[in-house]
C-alpha cells in the first residue's frame, strides 16, 4: 500500500537563507494575488494560461527571478485548487493573501539525470541533519532524532515561518506493508462536546484543561494587540507572542489527539464513528457550547483514526451522519426526538426506562449500526 506521510522539521537558516526564504514567501504571495486579480477580470482563464504568464511577469517584476521558480508555479496550483473547491461548492471564493498570515511556500521535488549524474533539488540527510532545498542549498534541521533514513520518495517540501521561526514539512510517498488484522474486538466512538471521545464500553477521553491555558493567553494577547499602535515595535512584539502561543496550542492539540487515537487503535480492531460534518455540528452547537466544540478539533481525530487504521490493517467504518445516534435508545431502539437537544446530558428512555450517559448511548448505537452495515459476518 502506498501512503503519503509528512515529516516536519525545525529549520535553522543562516541570515542569507532567512532573507531568501522571506523573499520567496513574498514572491509566491505576490504571484498568487496577481493571478487572483487576473482571474477576477476573466474567470475563464485556465491555470495553464496563468503559468504561461510567469516569464513575462518576471521581466516586468525582476525580483521574481531571484527565487525558486517551482515555488511560483506551486502557488498557482494552490490558486487553481482554491477555484476547483469553489466551483465544487467545497469552499469559498479564493481570497487575497495577506502578509503575516500563513507565511509559507511549497516547492516540488525534481530529479534530473545529466551525464550519468543524478541531480535532485530536494535532499534529506537525516544522519547529518541537513536538508538541501532549491536555491537555499544546505540548511541545518532538527527533529526525528532516532530516524536515520526515510524509505520513500520525496514529493514536495513546504517551508514556513511562524513567530520568526522556520520549519520545513517534507511530504513523502512510502510503501507500507500492511497485514490485515483478523478482528477480535469492536468499539463505537462518539466524538463530541463534553468529552472529546466516548467509547461504547464507557471510557472517555477528555478535553484537557491545559488547552484552556493557551486559549486564555491568546485572548489576553489579542486584547493587548488591539490596544497597541499599529506597526509599532510593541505591536510586533505582541504579535510575535501571539503567533508563538497559537503554535503551542496547535501542537498541544495535535499531541492530545495523537495520544487518544493511538490508544484506541491499539485497543480495538474495528472502530466505528460517525461521519461528522464538523461545520454542521458547529452550527448546531453555536447557541450552547461553541467554545468547547471548536476546542476539540473533532475532524482531526477522525482523520487520524482513518489513516492509523489503514496503516495497521484494522477496520474503520463510518455511520451516516443522518443516523440519529443520540435519539435512539441503545437497549430497545425506541426513538426520542427530544434527545436532539445537546444540553440533555443523560439519555432517559420513555419506553424501557434506560438511563444512560448521552454520549455512551450514542457510541453504542454507532457501534451496532456500523458493524451491521459494513462487516461481513461469516
Ligand atoms: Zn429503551
Amino acid at each position: 500500500m502506498i501512503v503519503n506521510k509528512a515529516y516536519k522539521f525545525r529549520l535553522y537558516p543562516n541570515e542569507y537563507q532567512k532573507e531568501l526564504i522571506n523573499k520567496t514567501i513574498g514572491c509566491t504571495r505576490f504571484i498568487y494575488n496577481y493571478m487572483l486579480g487576473e482571474k477576477k477580470d476573466n474567470i475563464n482563464l485556465f491555470n495553464f494560461d496563468l503559468i504561461k504568464q510567469i516569464p513575462s511577469l518576471t521581466i516586468k517584476y525582476p525580483f521574481l527571478k531571484e527565487v525558486d521558480s517551482c515555488a511560483l508555479r506551486c502557488a498557482l496550483f494552490d490558486l487553481d485548487n482554491g477555484f476547483k473547491k469553489y466551483f465544487n461548492k467545497k469552499g469559498g471564493y479564493p481570497k487575497f493573501k495577506a502578509k503575516g498570515v500563513k507565511d509559507s511556500y511549497r516547492t516540488n521535488y525534481i530529479k534530473n539525470k545529466y551525464k550519468d549524474k543524478i541531480y535532485e533539488n530536494i535532499k534529506l540527510d537525516l544522519v547529518n541533519k541537513i536538508i538541501t532545498l532549491p536555491k537555499l542549498k544546505e540548511i541545518k534541521i532538527r527533529g526525528y532524532r532516532h530516524l536515520r533514513k526515510i524509505n520513500g520518495r520525496i514529493l514536495n517540501a513546504t517551508i514556513s515561518k511562524v513567530a520568526n521561526k522556520y520549519y520545513v514539512s517534507v511530504c513523502v510517498e512510502e510503501e507500507l506493508n500492511v497485514k490485515e488484522v483478523i478482528p477480535s474486538s469492536v468499539v463505537g466512538i462518539d466524538v463530541g462536546i463534553k468529552s472529546l471521545v466516548t467509547t461504547s464500553d464507557g471510557k472517555t477521553y477528555g478535553n484537557p484543561n491545559y488547552l484552556n491555558k493557551y486559549e486564555k493567553r491568546i485572548k489576553r494577547l489579542q486584547r493587548d494587540l488591539s490596544r497597541k499602535i499599529k506597526n509599532s515595535n510593541n505591536y510586533y512584539k505582541t504579535k510575535m507572542k501571539l503567533e508563538e502561543t497559537y503554535r503551542k496550542l496547535k501542537n498541544a492539540r495535535i499531541k492530545t489527539n495523537e495520544e487518544i487515537v493511538s490508544k484506541i487503535v491499539n485497543d480495538y480492531d474495528i472502530i466505528i464513528s460517525e461521519d461528522l460534518s464538523i461545520k454542521n455540528m458547529i452550527e448546531e452547537a453555536k447557541k450552547y457550547l461553541r467554545k468547547s466544540i471548536t476546542n476539540s478539533t473533532m475532524g482531526d481525530i477522525i482523520r487520524r483514526l482513518k489513516y492509523k487504521c489503514t496503516w495497521l490493517g484494522k477496520k474503520y467504518y463510518q455511520v451516516n451522519r443522518y443516523y440519529a445516534s443520540s435519539q435512539i435508545c441503545s437497549r430497545c431502539s425506541h426513538k426520542d426526538i427530544k434527545m436532539k437537544d445537546l444540553q440533555k446530558r443523560k439519555y432517559k428512555c420513555s419506553n424501557c426506562g434506560l438511563e444512560i450517559d448521552r454520549d455512551i448511548n450514542a457510541s453504542i448505537n454507532i457501534m451496532v449500526e456500523g458493524l451491521f452495515r459494513n462487516y461481513q459476518f461469516n
